[in-house]
């Protein structure tokens, strides 16, 4: 039996995994379960799973938790620092890291310190603070799990590899709702817009993130931390059918592929189940109905987040915490129609231009970096405004 934290429990990533856990009572347990706002929603998981502690981050919201929790013995906690906190306990085996940005961070450097194995689905974590993270786990028995798609295809496709025969990791991308829509409606694309997404069903900030192809730009810096590979060998590809999930060239000329349905509740079993493969969690593949399989290159010009990538990795020290924060900041501001889909790119142009470089950042710097940079990020998207 594992015990599991579900960090971000009320989310799309959150919901899936309770899914799996409750088709599978016998492997596994929800002791924490973590939400940011959704306070009626996470009452009722509770109600259901029956963790041993529910946390909101919304202090105001903690009262209501508490009165319907208390009297079915489940503690309730709030705060900054509850997940973080939680995370450490003898009652947690496991991990699930899917919280929204840069609030992924600190949970998951406690879970780390504590050696406590992590299902990642909070790409952020790695890309604000990659390298840190890296370090940190040198020191400790934890091992990390990737639950974003792409990540977990290459790591399926690593297995049993020679990681010094890799030529070179492919991560595929759908292109997003934008792919063929000309430079010139894109400038006009609005929030409703962006959020049709073709294949995948998720949050709307990573379905922004998609839009933009920053999602793809994060995934990057992700994969180069991850699988420790210089990003020089790491590239990018559109695939509009989803079908294929990543892939990784070897030096034989060979390329693995992994492919599925787009459901991220294969990804995510397979990093429960710590790389094994789990029953009844994905509708099967039917290669027939999904008989083309296309690939393209993306177009930097029209989707210039792609290249932050590079960006980042290249000047790197506390470069892409800097990207993260304005990205946050600017994304948020887009869903609320207050700023176009270019000014995305904009926003993180500038703040990347004002906000103070750390060449050796410590945990310290990511924390001001990030308070920092969402200043600087507001105050551009206030004047790109008026
Ligand atoms: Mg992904």
């Amino acid at each position: 039996m594992k015990n599991i934290a579900v960090l971000g429990s009320t989310g799309s990533i959150g919901t899936q995994t309770l899914d799996i856990i409750a088709r599978h009572p016998d492997r596994y347990r929800a002791t924490v379960l973590a939400a940011g706002t959704r306070v009626d929603q996470l009452i009722e998981q509770a109600r259901l799973f029956r963790p041993d502690l529910a946390i909101i981050a919304r202090p105001e919201l903690h009262a209501e938790l508490d009165a319907a929790l208390r009297p079915l013995g489940i503690a309730t906690a709030t705060g900054p620092d509850a997940m973080a906190q939680a995370v450490t306990g003898s009652n947690v085996d496991m991990v699930l890291t899917a919280t929204v940005g840069y609030s992924g961070l600190a949970p998951t450097v406690a879970a780390i310190k504590a050696g406590k194995d992590i299902a990642l689905a909070n790409k952020e974590t790695m890309v604000v603070a990659g390298s840190y993270i890296t370090r940190l786990l040198a020191s400790s028995p934890t091992r990390i799990f990737p639950v974003d798609s792409e990540h977990s295809a290459i790591y399926q496709c690593l297995q049993g590899e020679d990681p010094s025969t890799v030529k070179r990791l492919i991560i595929t991308a759908s292109g997003g709702p934008f792919r063929t829509w000309p430079a010139s409606k894109i400038k006009t694309a609005r929030a409703a817009d962006a959020l049709k997404h073709p294949n995948w069903n998720m949050g709307a900030k990573i379905t922004i993130d998609s839009a933009t192809m920053i999602n793809k730009a994060f995934e990057i810096i992700e994969a180069r931390w991850l699988f420790g590979i210089d990003p020089q060998r790491i590239s990018a590809l559109v695939h509009p059918q989803s079908i294929v999930h990543s892939m990784v060239e070897f030096h034989d000329g060979a390329i693995k592929a992994q492919m599925g349905v787009p459901e991220m509740t294969l990804p995510i079993a397979y990093a429960l189940g710590e790389a094994s493969r789990t029953t009844d969690v994905a509708p099967f593949c039917d290669l027939l109905v999904s008989n083309q399989l296309t690939f393209e290159e993306p177009d930097t010009n029209r989707f210039p987040g792609l290249t932050l990538a590079h960006t980042a990795l290249e000047t790197g020290g506390n470069s892409a915490c800097t990207i993260n924060a304005a990205n946050e900041i600017a994304v948020a501001a887009f869903l609320r129609d207050r700023i176009g889909f270019n000014d995305i790119y904009t926003t993180i142009q500038r703040t990347l231009a004002r906000t103070p470089y750390i060449a050796e950042p410590d945990y310290d710097d990511f924390v001001a970096t990030n308070s920092e940079a969402r200043l600087i990020a507001e105050d551009i998207v206030k004047n790109i405004n008026s």
